[in-house]
């Protein structure tokens, strides 16, 4: 049995690119089962397929799962928690 690729939250920021036009890797998260806080590129990522899955570096619960196919991209957004997504200074 081969041990799973693990890579940090960074691997995410390509990707999610597609979706959003904000760097998600730089978003302070808040995790809905263990409270642990950090930012989503410390999520721990698994690349093993199919599509990328992120855990919290907490407690493992999974927070993010995407998926891209040939008709786009499916994006789990289940256990996220909460996500603070930095903006800068209201105009
Ligand atoms: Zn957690």
């Amino acid at each position: 049995m081969t041990r799973p690729t693990r890579l940090d939250g960074n691997v995410l920021a390509g990707p999610l690119s597609e979706v959003f036009s904000v760097d998600l890797t730089a978003a302070a998260r808040l995790c809905s089962v263990c409270g642990d806080e950090g930012v989503c590129a410390q999520l721990l990522v698994y690349a093993d397929g199919p599509g990328l899955v992120a855990r919290c570096p907490g407690c493992a619960v999974l927070v993010l799962r995407l998926v891209r196919t040939p008709h786009g991209v499916v994006l789990d957004l289940g256990g996220t928690g909460c996500v603070t997504i930095p903006l800068g200074e209201e105009p």
